[in-house]
């Protein structure tokens, strides 16, 4: 029987958890595809159900997304046939591995124009962008929208699309190298940390940015904030730094009634019609998008793809290679 490998880790706990396992390649069942991955998507959720900060079964293989050749379907699967070139983000961990099993609903079939590598690199995060600007935020142009983590896989998405969208993008990262990286993807501005809230009101005038949308989480939670002007909105889709955790409730209204949200991908596309909405608006902004390939590690080299991400030591999107 063919055999694939994956990784896998079977207690909670740092990067070191992950191991690389050889088990039989499964057989789609119906509805299912059968993809041998021919690059995987690191996302920084990945590394919540590896330390156990979102919930994962044990034993867990991470991953969330991957590109491939079909290599078998399911009963029931018609828009796919073995030989295909494919992407997928599926709503369960799994993809760190050379094969995957996974709903067909879930998978597209590629044009040639799209790579696999920039198809394993930014789809899930292309789709995650798409929705939080234009379904979730419903940005408009010329509104001034604070991006932090902006040299990220996440980020750098964030301010081609907001760009593209005409609206002005102040960019918030750690080093002045990751700064610059985000003004060449469109940033109009790039600031640090350490003084975000007031920078962003020197730059809009005084007033505070229209909206704010943060992956850090627990650091930058009370500085997005104080950035926003008057009923402003704080989009929070991530916990880079660990989580926000409980929040008053009236400092919405202490800080200039502000609007807060906590979007998660899979309430965005969670019906079949979210899905051709969000993949096909994906698919006509994605000649806009250059989607920035920072770092390629092993499959079996996992961990030490973690390790980086979580350091903050890396830039755009990660990729395993089978
Ligand atoms: P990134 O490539 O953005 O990597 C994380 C970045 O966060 C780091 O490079 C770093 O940039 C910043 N950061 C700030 N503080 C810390 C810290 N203490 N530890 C580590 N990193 C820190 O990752 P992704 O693009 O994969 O994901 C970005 C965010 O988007 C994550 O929070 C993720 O959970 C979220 N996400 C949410 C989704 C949703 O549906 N809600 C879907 C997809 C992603 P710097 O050094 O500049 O601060």
């Amino acid at each position: 029987m063919a055999q694939l490998t994956a990784i896998r880790f079977h207690k909670t706990g740092g990067p070191e958890v992950l191991g690389a396992i050889r088990l039989p390649v499964t057989v789609p069942g119906p509805g299912e595809v059968l993809i041998r991955h021919t690059a995987i998507g690191v996302n920084f959720i990945d590394t919540y159900h590896r330390s156990g900060l979102y919930p994962a079964s044990l034993p867990c293989t991470p991953g969330m997304e991957a590109a491939g050749i079909v290599e078998a379907v399911g009963e029931g699967v018609d828009h796919l046939a073995p030989g295909d070139r494919c992407v997928y983000f599926a709503p369960s961990p799994g993809s760190y591995a050379t094969h995957r099993a996974v709903p067909g609903r879930f998978v597209v079939a590629l044009p040639e124009t799209v790579s696999d590598e920039a198809a394993a690199a930014g789809w899930l995060k292309a789709c995650t962008t798409e929705f939080l600007v234009e379904r979730c935020a419903r940005v408009q142009a010329g509104d001034r929208v604070v991006v932090t983590a902006a040299a990220g896989g996440m980020g750098l998405l964030l301010c081609q699309w907001l760009r593209a969208v005409e609206a002005q993008v102040i960019a918030v990262a750690s080093t002045a190298d990751k700064r610059a990286l985000a003004l060449a993807h469109g940033a109009e501005h790039a600031i640090g940390y350490d003084a975000m809230a007031a920078e962003v009101r020197a730059l809009t005038g005084g007033a505070g940015a229209d909206v704010v949308i943060d992956g850090v989480g627990k650091t930058t939670f009370l500085p997005a904030l104080d950035a926003l002007r008057r009923r402003g909105l704080l989009v929070s889709f991530g916990n880079a730094s660990g989580p926000v955790g409980a929040v008053d409730f009236a400092l919405l209204a202490q800080k200039g009634s502000l609007f807060a949200t906590r979007p998660r991908m899979f309430d965005y596309y969670a019906t079949s019609e979210d899905f051709a909405l969000g993949t096909s608006r994906v698919f006509a902004m994605w000649p806009k998008l250059s989607i920035t390939i920072g770092q390629r590690y092993p499959l079996v080299e996992a961990a030490r793809c973690h390790a980086d991400l979580e350091a903050r030591a890396t830039t755009g999107s990660a990729l395993l290679i089978p």
